[in-house]
């Protein structure tokens, strides 16, 4: 595979650009190689500067859970353009929107546009401090949400990669009010919450993680969350600015059937375009300047081209809710196509799935929190990273992502994926073989 252009490319980006990447993972550090620099894609498939085609399965890590330039998406976008492109005043399409996502999102009475999935848990987490008079925050170790300062403590995917778990530049009297206990540790919560009564202002988690590549929590422990934070006054955040439009309608929230206090979002609700929201409860959103005493603002935020992309993805969602059916269809056919090579090969390795969202593990663990994630190989999954790659499949570049599938991804596609990972996991078992 010809990927000169992309070589190419990437010296001249790491001229002007920190690593040559917009964020860092796109540098594909964790899997070694150079970057692929893209230049359009479409449905399932991406295409990068010297024209490969890939099946996509990253999906811009989330967005394009209908493929790439939906027609739907593109035609309300063209619609928008020309009546300008931003006014930083209110317009009636953001009262749609807003309308559309409290009908979809079961905790979500009031909600408040942002420009990122990063503003939507560092208001969250400043309303929640608001609204309880307290300041400390626990999170779970392997969550991800965003690179506020607050929240690069134990921090997941790009930071875990990075080998750079604690940023530089976070100050200790940030990185104090941030607690952190493993994922799927309900004692660990209950003995942090025990230690500093009457301090926690809010747990925030991710409800299916992704961030460590895919991690399901337990039956009871969303529960017990939800108990401990009534019995306790905290403010739960369920962080679906991944899992949000993408496990179900209505997020993770309405899948698992526990309603947080507090929801962010993220990814699918921009459309691809630029967005993040935050809401909850009314009487903790209520606390939102200008109606209440915690400051939130965005000169971009709401903007005309960005939600008329979102609310075309969210109606869509919205009126076709046979979609989550679809994808977890697809998702299963591939990850029971894999499970039976890996069978094939003798070779154990852990898939978690859950709807359309899945990893595969490369150690033999059951993989449920932060450190099970953390006995993968990374260096085999760097190798078969780079056979899927030859093969045609985009993937995640790094061991602690999840990958997103899309409805576009067809009958055939879903054979070329499993035939891939044929190819790529012979050349691992060869290699363990070897060792
Ligand atoms: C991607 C992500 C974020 C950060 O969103 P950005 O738009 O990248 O700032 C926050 N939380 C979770 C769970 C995410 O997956």
């Amino acid at each position: 595979m010809n990927t000169q252009k992309s070589k190419e490319l990437f010296a001249e980006a790491q001229k002007y650009i920190p690593g040559g990447v917009n964020s860092p993972v796109r540098a594909f550090k964790a899997v070694g190689g150079n970057p692929l620099f893209i230049k359009k894609a479409k449905g399932a498939y991406i295409y990068d500067e010297d024209d490969n085609q890939y099946i996509e399965l990253i999906n811009s890590w989330g967005p394009m859970i209908l493929g790439h330039a939906h027609p739907a998406i593109e035609a309300a976008i063209a619609a928008a353009i020309p009546n300008s492109f931003s006014y930083g005043a209110p317009t009636k399409r953001e009262v749609e929107m807003a309308e559309l996502i409290v009908a979809m999102v079961p905790s979500v009475e009031r909600i408040r546009m942002v420009n990122s999935g990063t503003e939507a848990t560092m208001a969250a987490i400043r309303v929640a401090r608001g609204f309880t008079g307290r300041s400390k925050m626990i999170k779970f170790q392997g969550c991800y949400h965003g690179h506020g300062d607050a929240f690069l403590i134990a921090a997941g995917s790009g930071a875990l990669t990075m080998g750079t778990p604690d940023s530089a530049g976070v100050t200790k009297g940030v990185a104090q009010d941030t607690l952190t206990a493993p994922y799927n540790d309900l004692a660990a919560v209950k003995a942090l919450v025990e230690a500093n009564p009457s301090q926690i202002a809010c747990i925030i988690i991710e409800p299916v993680a992704g961030n460590m590549g895919c991690v399901t929590p337990s039956a009871d422990f969303l529960e017990g969350l939800r108990t401990l934070c009534d019995q306790e006054g905290i403010v739960l955040i369920f962080d679906e600015v991944m899992t949000g439009f993408r496990l179900a309608k209505g997020g993770a929230q309405e899948l698992l059937g526990i309603t947080p206090d507090l929801t962010t979002l993220g990814k699918i609700i921009g459309g691809g375009l630029p967005v993040g929201a935050y809401g909850g409860k009314k009487e903790i959103m209520d606390c939102v300047s200008p109606v209440g005493k915690v400051y939130q603002a965005g000169t971009l935020s709401g903007n005309p081209i960005a939600m008329a992309a979102g609310y075309a993805m969210l109606t869509i969602l919205n009126e076709q809710p046979d979609i989550y059916i679809q994808l977890t269809k697809i998702t299963e056919k591939v990850t029971e196509g894999i499970q039976k090579i890996l069978k094939e090969l003798s070779l154990n390795y852990t898939i978690n799935q859950i709807g359309s969202m899945y990893s595969l593990f490369f150690t033999e663990e059951k993989v449920v929190d932060f450190d099970t994630a953390k006995t993968s190989n990374t260096q085999l999954f760097g190798k078969y990273f780079q056979a899927m790659l030859q093969k045609g499949v985009y993937l995640a570049p790094s061991q602690f992502e999840s990958l997103f599938l899309s409805v576009a991804l067809s009958e055939e596609n879903i054979e070329q994926i499993i035939e891939a990972n044929r190819f790529a996991l012979q050349q691992i078992a060869q290699e363990v073989q070897e060792v």
